[in-house]
């Protein structure tokens, strides 16, 4: 049965078998429609840009926290320092102050704690992983979501809450970016400075900078001509649309993109503009989604430490009788694939069934069916999103892989036609895991870490990287991936508290991983990559680089996340082995 953690199955699975000729001529459209797309943007993830500056400069501003409150440049030294107050930088926090660490600042560029929820507010924005899974300290907050899939308002609200408890807020500084992070040989400390003028200095680093942060744009030309008024999904102009979207009642408004943010704002912008339209590249897959208020009995019932045992249970590898071991074991590896390609196949077929029943035009229907295999591209659910093509008002411009590739200053065209708008919203998405966005990061010998992974991504557990000592990766690449991004943070969040309390403890003044530790790790990361030809088989996304040759090392750990978890404790256990360690406490006197 499939875990609560687990990626939402797009459908249960059809009970008649197709013959095999089905499932290879499904196969074969996936192929021809991923070459299609290959073959109108060669370029690869080149297409996209997220230096945001000069005439782009409008569609990173802050909306929520327009002018920064004035205030004096930091020169102190801390014990530890977040770059970002997202969940990364809350859990870890929070575990650092439950092992006596009073010595922390977090440095966020938004107005509040937060992250990606702060940023996204765009309407109709959820979390699609059930919210008992996916809200992280839920034990230690004494706080049940109020529904199944928790609204983006209240993903927001509970981070508020864990800065509040934990007395996170005293710590932080907002409206704040980090411009460059040097490692100190001589005073072993981090020397941090921001666009605020702050020169601070920190023993540890932690980046915690998100994985989905830095919003990125479609280069299009012509973007700089339109007139009209235009914004991110993750910047959202209330001012502009109104609270409620009454504003846009007499708006013609476009979006650019069909992905998971698009998805849940489309029907809502489709409820209230004069006229919407969609501008389709590729369709998302987009099921039913099963939501329903927290039933209070149950959550009455629920015995204190109810979240790390929901979580341990989702982790614990399914049992099996040694006669179903042996009847797997037997399977050969080459038909094991098939069979879960099949069922892929037999779950998008379910989508496509879907959108026949829900979508009126069969024009548009045909234009909405995502050709590619189950997550290809983040799995989509929402029940008001394919209804929302039945109103009047609302026009797919199916693109048909190709993309909006002109925009003119009263619209975009496409294929001849013009589309004057009044409202544009990019819905093209965000930089993708990246350490370090907006900030250089300097290690041992000055060496820049954009320069250090030239050749290729180098870390340990995606946490670590050797010649950077103390210092923290959270989010990034080399780690495990999961649909509950929150688990794998948590995890990293504890081993990143454990190494610190542990260094603080034995007096190690700083703690650098070994180049070989590193080289092991690398290994480890390429010998689980590519195992499966899924990744280059999959239609261009930011799941596979825009279908770009990749280094086989640049992407996440692809061992399961149980195997993460173990190398994580493994790693800390054996800390000795794996890291330099500064000198101990009595050297040091
Ligand atoms: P995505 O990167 O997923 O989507 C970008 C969209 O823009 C794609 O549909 C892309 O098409 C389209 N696009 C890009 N260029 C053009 C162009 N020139 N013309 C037309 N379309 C274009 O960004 P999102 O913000 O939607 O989502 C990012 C991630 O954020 C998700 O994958 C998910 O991880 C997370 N998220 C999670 C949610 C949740 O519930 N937990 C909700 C919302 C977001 P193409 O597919 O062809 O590249």
């Amino acid at each position: 049965m499939a875990k609560s953690t687990d990626p939402p199955a797009p459908a249960a699975r059809t009970k008649r078998r197709q013959p095999q000729e089905y499932y290879d001529e499904v196969k074969q459209k996936f192929s021809e429609e991923r070459e299609l797309r290959l073959g109108y943007r060669p370029e690869g993830t080149d297409q996209f840009t997220s230096e945001l500056t000069g005439s782009l400069a409008k569609y990173s501003i802050d909306p929520y926290a327009k002018d920064p409150s004035p205030r004096e440049p930091l020169s102190d030294t801390v014990e530890c320092l977040f770059i970002g107050g997202g969940f990364s930088a809350l859990l870890t926090s929070a575990r650092l102050r439950e092992k006596g660490v009073e010595s922390i600042r977090i440095v966020e560029r938004g107005g509040d704690v937060g992250g990606t929820w702060y940023w996204n507010r765009y309407p109709g924005v959820a979390c699609d992983v059930v919210a008992y899974d996916y809200l992280p300290l839920l034990d230690e907050m004494g706080y049940v979501p109020k529904d199944h899939y928790a609204k983006g308002s209240e993903i927001l609200a509970h981070c508020q809450a864990i800065a509040n408890k934990y007395g996170l807020y005293e710590l932080a500084v907002f409206e704040t970016t980090v411009t460059s992070t040097i490692w100190d040989e001589d005073e072993e400390m981090w020397k941090i400075e921001t666009d605020r003028g702050d020169r601070m200095k920190a023993r540890f680093v932690i980046c915690a900078n998100g994985t989905l942060s830095k919003p990125k744009l479609a280069k299009i030309d012509g973007m700089d001509s339109f007139s009209g008024h235009s914004f991110h999904t993750s910047r959202w102009d209330y001012e502009y649309t109104g609270a409620d979207l009454s504003k846009l009642d007499d708006k013609v408004v476009g979006i650019i993109g069909t992905g998971a943010s698009a998805v849940q704002a489309i029907p809502r912008l489709g409820a209230a503009a004069k006229e919407l339209y969609v501008f389709q590249r590729t369709p998302s897959s987009v099921d039913i989604k099963k939501d329903w208020p927290t039933d209070p009995e149950w959550a009455a019932k629920l015995e204190p430490g109810w979240q790390g045992r929901r979580r341990a249970r989702a982790l614990a590898p399914p049992e099996f009788t040694p006669e179903q071991k042996a009847k797997i074991a037997a399977i050969p590896r080459e038909e094991k694939i098939r069979r879960q390609e099949n069922a892929n196949i037999d779950a998008m077929m379910r989508i496509h069934r879907h959108i026949d029943e829900t979508v009126e035009d069969p024009q548009t229907a045909e234009a909405l069916k995502p050709w590619y295999m189950f997550m290809c591209k983040r799995p989509c659910f929402d029940n008001d999103y394919l209804p929302a093509y039945n109103r009047p008002n609302v026009h797919l411009v199916d693109t048909r892989g190709k993309g909006i590739t002109q925009i003119e200053q009263t619209g975009p065209r496409f294929e001849g036609q013009l589309y004057p708008l009044d409202l544009l919203i990019y819905a093209t998405g965000f930089e993708v895991q990246k350490t370090g966005i907006y900030n250089q990061i300097r290690g041992k010998g000055g060496l820049d870490l954009g320069d250090k992974y030239r050749d290729g991504i180098r870390t340990v557990l995606g946490i670590h990287t050797a010649g950077y000592p103390n210092f923290f990766i959270m989010g990034g690449y080399q780690a495990s991936f999961r649909f509950n991004l929150t688990d794998v943070l948590q995890t990293q969040g504890d081993h990143i508290a454990d190494c610190i309390d542990y260094a603080r403890s034995n007096g190690h003044h700083a703690i650098d991983v070994t180049n070989e530790a590193e080289e092991w790790w690398v290994q480890e990361v390429i010998a689980n990559r590519g195992k499966t030809s899924r990744s280059t088989d999959c239609t261009p996304g930011y799941y596979n680089f825009e279908g770009e040759f990749q280094r086989r090392q640049d992407g996440n750990y692809n061992g399961s996340y149980p195997e993460y978890i173990a190398h994580t404790k493994a790693v800390f256990g054996r800390i000795e082995e794996h890291f330099s360690l500064g000198p101990d406490r009595a050297a040091s006197r």
